[in-house]
């Protein structure tokens, strides 16, 4: 069997995998390198949301904006524009096409591959990339799959939406609903996320925090109690559902698989802990590697910056050993800081100055006693 031989290989043409293709095609000798994209094919469901403040390379695939984000708890609401950023949606469909449909095929370079990668090795200088009765060869190797000996996730982050019909217009078109927590039913951190996609359309999320997925019935319930409580005497028909489950994981992620393969999105920790936001954070990744593929510099920067790691370490912490108070700090730092402020936190663009005076509002006493505990826990594994 004749080993086929490719400049750069990618495996798994997810959101990492086809954002980083992007960003190599870029490059300007492009044309000149021969690319391999692997794929095993399963289904894809997600959609993804993200903000930012100016164009996204992906902008094009945007079909719709929100200029107002809501916060909503029982003791607290804030509805405010997030100027300079947008709240973007790129559904999964559109996406796909786009890569699939116009992007692969303008790019004959790209040799697109069905298969389920199941062995990397180094391998004369590259990469030998082995599926069940097919391999290549790679001289650069991304991969969107997770080193086997990862740690399991302690804390995932679940849920299930419903896109609904209302009969008639009701919902507020230019804002989307982050977080309310308004419904409480369970013993357990949830809350509802709402993205009105027009007057009476809507994806309406039944989000937790917790250590493992529930029945179906419980996201269901939460759901149908939040639109009875927003929307008392409006019929809504639900025309398809999605669930997802995200990692929120307490481990440091490396850039490299066993053989020397550069890990890319979900595998190389590019999914933001607290969070769960990835898409922003893939993309500017993908920037990034394609500038270093193109100047052959190293890969060396940090999925999270170091102190967002300890930040978003703690708030974990946190929602692992007290999850009653977690909607508390919550409706603290949406009521203490704009939700501008909140974005650029999250997006880890602030300084140490606004930092402090984020956390200034904050219950301190949690943060701190995680804050030690985490310090004594690293100390006593050196
Ligand atoms: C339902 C859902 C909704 C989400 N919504 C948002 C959101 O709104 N905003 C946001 O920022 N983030 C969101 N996320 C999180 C994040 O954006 C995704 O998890 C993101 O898709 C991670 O990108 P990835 O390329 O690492 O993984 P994936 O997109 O999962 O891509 C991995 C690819 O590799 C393929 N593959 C897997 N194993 C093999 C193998 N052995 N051989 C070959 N191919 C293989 C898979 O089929 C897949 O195509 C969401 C996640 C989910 C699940």
């Amino acid at each position: 069997m004749v080993l086929q031989k490719f400049d750069i290989v990618i495996i798994g043409a997810g959101c990492a995998g086809l954002q980083l293709l992007q960003q190599l095609s870029l490059l300007e000798n492009w044309p000149d390198y021969k690319v391999l994209l692997i794929d095993d094919g399963a289904e894809k469901q997600q959609s993804w949301c993200f903000w930012s403040a100016s164009g996204h390379p992906l902008q094009h695939l945007v079909t719709k904006t929100w200029h107002q984000l809501t916060f909503s708890a029982a003791s607290f609401s804030t509805c405010q524009p997030i100027q300079p950023y947008a709240y973007h949606y790129i559904p999964g469909s559109v996406f796909f096409d786009y890569f699939n449909h116009q992007f692969i095929p303008q790019h004959s370079n790209i040799t697109v591959m069905r298969a389920r990668v199941n062995h990397v090795t180094k391998l004369g200088g590259g990469y030998l990339i082995k599926a069940q009765e097919m391999q290549w060869w790679g001289q650069t190797c991304y991969s969107s799959l997770a080193p086997k000996e990862s740690p399991k996730p302690e804390l995932w982050q679940h849920f299930k939406g419903w896109y609904i019909e209302a009969e008639q217009d009701v919902l507020d078109t230019d804002t989307a609903i982050l977080m309310d927590y308004t419904v409480q039913l369970y013993n357990k951190v949830h809350f509802v996320y709402v993205l009105p996609f027009s007057g009476n359309k809507a994806l309406v999320e039944a989000t937790f925090f917790s250590e493992r997925r529930e029945d179906e019935e419980t996201y269901d319930r939460l759901i149908t109690a939040y639109l009875h409580q927003a929307f008392p005497y409006i019929k809504f028909k639900v025309t398809a559902t999605e669930v997802g489950c995200i990692p929120m994981s307490r481990h440091s992620f490396s850039r490299y698989g066993a053989a020397g393969e550069v890990l890319i999105g979900q595998a190389a920790g590019m999914v933001k802990a607290s969070t769960g936001y990835t898409f922003n954070r893939i993309t500017r990744d993908s920037i990034l590697l394609a500038k270093h593929f193109g100047e052959k510099l190293p890969y060396q920067w940090p999925a999270t910056r170091g102190r967002f790691r300890f930040y978003d370490q703690l708030l974990l912490n946190i929602i692992i050993a007290k999850p009653y108070i977690v909607r508390d700090i919550f409706t603290r730092l949406f009521r203490h800081a704009t939700m501008p402020q909140v974005l650029r936190f999250l997006n880890e663009q602030t300084t140490l100055a606004q930092e402090v005076g984020i956390f200034l509002h904050l219950p301190w006493r949690p943060f701190l006693k995680q804050a030690v505990k985490h310090i004594f826990n690293r100390s006593g594994t050196k």
